[in-house]
């Protein structure tokens, strides 16, 4: 992990906010890409929105993106480009949470405080025997407390590197090496023989399933896409031209011909091209998508009341698209 012994705020920060929500094999090629491309605090908040969300491409969770941007900035242009050194400060800064707080407080300034992820959860969890679920606010509490107990004083950052090391090679989800591991005479799972019951689980995510149609609007070689915008998943990402539906959506010719007639005014002569679904799991949705091509001839005027624009094949190569669309783009011939 190319983040590891790292003590530069702006890194630290940089490598917590993108392994927020993203696994660490995933996450390590985007914190390369962004040290590379902005190597400091200034290059990051001084680029352009679009550059930097090119760059988020596929980590999803895009709030994460735009409140790293404003932090960037903050610290940039109104804080001198430093980093505050107390853990209640560096929490009020966007997008940084408890978690992100503690790791830069103890990696970077050597502050006591626990950062407390899956792996530590697990460790703790086992050693402790510890009934209570890391689910609920509850046992969320318990957990941070003992934590605060237990962690170096004097190396508060080697400790916490250390304590997240044990649990992802060591005591693993699945297989731990118990075996080898130097808590095997004190470890509380490990002698109740019940190891695996260990953290409690409570909650089952459930996936909010949608359905998603993307109408692929061509006039000659360009496309007609739009930027997300509001509240929802995908923020600032852009899209070619959707319609929501509450259902699964059997689409035809004929049914298409007759919906883009009514809500868009496009007559139904049009070339029109329907691709096989495709699905992406989010966290907390699954997004099934149906792409649709529809080659105009002319430009509708009821398309020009939506704020959107019209790329190019290079143009849509350097936009940044949601996962499913980029991957529907690259194994279409529209990129080719
Ligand atoms: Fe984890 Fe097993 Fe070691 Fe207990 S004995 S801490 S369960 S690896």
């Amino acid at each position: 992990m190319p983040w590891k012994g790292e003590a530069d705020p702006y890194k630290v920060w940089l490598s917590e906010i993108i392994l927020q929500q993203t696994r660490v094999d995933q996450g390590t090629s985007y914190y390369t890409n962004f040290v590379q491309t902005f190597p400091h605090i200034y290059s990051l908040a001084k680029a352009k929105d679009e550059k930097v969300f090119k760059l988020w491409e596929g980590l999803g969770y895009y709030a994460r993106c735009k409140n790293m941007l404003a932090t960037a900035r903050f610290i940039a242009f109104e804080n001198d480009g430093k980093f505050p050194e107390s853990y209640e400060e560096l929490l009020k800064l966007k997008g940084i949470g408890p978690y992100t707080a503690s790791a830069i407080a103890s990696f970077c300034y050597n502050l006591p405080k626990p950062v407390i992820d899956g792996n530590v959860y697990r460790v703790l969890a086992r050693v402790f025997k510890i009934k209570k679920s890391p689910d609920t606010t509850e046992g969320k509490k318990y957990f941070v407390g003992l934590a605060a107990e237990l962690i170096d004083k004097k190396r508060p950052g080697m400790y916490n590197q250390a304590i997240m090391d044990f649990g992802a090679t060591v005591c693993k989800p699945a297989l731990p090496l118990c075996d080898s591991c130097i808590f095997q005479k004190t470890c509380g799972a490990f002698l109740e023989k019940n190891v695996l019951a260990f953290p409690v689980k409570l909650k089952r995510i459930t996936r909010r399933e949608r359905w998603f149609t993307y109408f692929i609007f061509y006039m000659g070689e360009k496309v007609f896409i739009q930027k997300r915008t509001g509240s929802d998943i995908w923020q600032n990402l852009y899209e070619f031209f959707l319609k929501e539906t509450g259902k699964p959506m059997k689409w035809t010719e004929q049914k298409i011909r007759k919906y883009i007639d009514r809500e868009l005014s496009i007559p139904e002569k049009v070339e029109i091209c329907i691709h096989p679904p495709m699905k992406q799991m989010l966290t907390h949705q699954v997004i099934h998508a149906v792409f649709i091509e529809v080659h105009l001839k002319k430009m509708p005027t009821m398309l020009l009341q939506f704020d959107g624009k019209w790329l190019n094949k290079k143009q849509l190569r350097e936009t940044g698209f949601p996962v499913i669309i980029r991957r529907f783009l690259e194994n279409s011939i529209m990129l080719s």
